[in-house]
């Protein structure tokens, strides 16, 4: 369906509500908490807050990358806080939180691309949050092993990377990505003793029905779990546009072909996040 008038009905949702995400709401305020679910105004905050889930994003809020669809600001960022992974640990505390999803900025300039953040905030979580399951959803850290070792050796129960696309629309979308690279990603992290590994797309970004299904038997083809298939919204007018929004019997289709193709979980729906539903892909 061409995007002409508004959005689809399918999506369009209903503010949140529930009693435990007007608690956790009130923390959040009270405390100057920052997760991805506030400040995207993601859709899903009723429900992923009503089972104890939420996104947090570490290593600042500018990235050194500019990926056409994505809202968080380009540029050069500030300096690591190195108090960050106690800050975080503290908020999942605070927040009760069951299952974390944790994400960062891409840090191309710092000579440990953030891995050591990365690592020292798993640590933290653990530390202050014994109960806690763990995503981490990683940057490519370029291709480089001893970064991505340092996200191993902290075993997360999911490790997830996101394509975020088909390769022929990979340039268009995430510039400094590659689809191959990406790929290969999630190959070194299952064969190297990721417990699960998960990986996103979106769509609505001009891709035909058999680049997604190709997507997927490549994911399929380097072990990763989980999969998450959701639709492109531009988040501001100078983002890239909406070549069209998926019908719920299509992404209905993906979900049952990801069944079929041996994905451990398929979450395909127009309001599916990657982290939408994070807590039920450490089973
Ligand atoms: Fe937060 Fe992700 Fe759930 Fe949205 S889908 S509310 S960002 S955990
Ligand atoms: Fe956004 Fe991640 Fe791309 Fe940075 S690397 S612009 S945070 S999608």
């Amino acid at each position: 369906i061409p995007p002409k008038k508004g959005k689809p009905k399918w999506l369009r949702v209903k503010l949140p509500t529930g009693k435990k995400y007007t608690q956790l709401r009130g923390l959040v305020d009270k405390y100057d908490l920052h997760t991805i679910c506030t400040s995207g105004s993601c859709p899903n905050m009723g429900e992923c807050w009503g089972e104890g889930t939420a996104t947090f994003m570490i290593l600042g809020n500018v990235c050194t990358r500019s990926c056409g669809f994505c809202g968080v600001k380009t540029g050069r960022p500030e300096s690591v806080d190195w108090a960050e992974p106690e800050k975080v640990a503290r908020s999942i505390k605070i927040m009760q939180i069951k299952h974390a999803v944790l994400t960062s900025v891409d840090r191309d300039d710092l000579k440990d691309m953030g891995s050591i953040i990365w690592a020292e905030t798993v640590k933290a979580v653990r530390r202050m949050n014994p109960t806690t399951t763990l995503e981490t959803l990683i940057p490519d850290f370029q291709g480089i092993t001893i970064h991505l070792d340092r996200i191993l050796s902290v075993h997360p129960e999911v490790i997830s990377h996101n394509m975020e696309t088909v390769k022929r629309l990979t340039r268009e979308v995430r510039i400094q990505a590659k689809y191959e690279r990406s790929l290969e990603v999630l190959r070194y992290l299952k064969e190297n003793g990721a417990s699960r590994t998960k990986s996103g797309i979106m769509l609505g970004l001009g891709e035909f029905e058999e680049e997604v299904l190709q997507t997927m038997e490549d994911l399929r083809g380097v072990g990763v779990d989980v999969v998450t298939i959701g639709q492109y919204l531009q988040p501001s007018k100078k983002h890239l546009p909406v070549k069209e929004f998926i019908l719920p019997e299509q992404f209905k289709k993906y979900e049952e072909a990801g069944l079929a193709m041996g994905f451990r979980h398929v979450e395909s729906g127009a309001l599916v996040r990657s982290s939408y539903k994070a807590h039920k892909h450490i089973d």
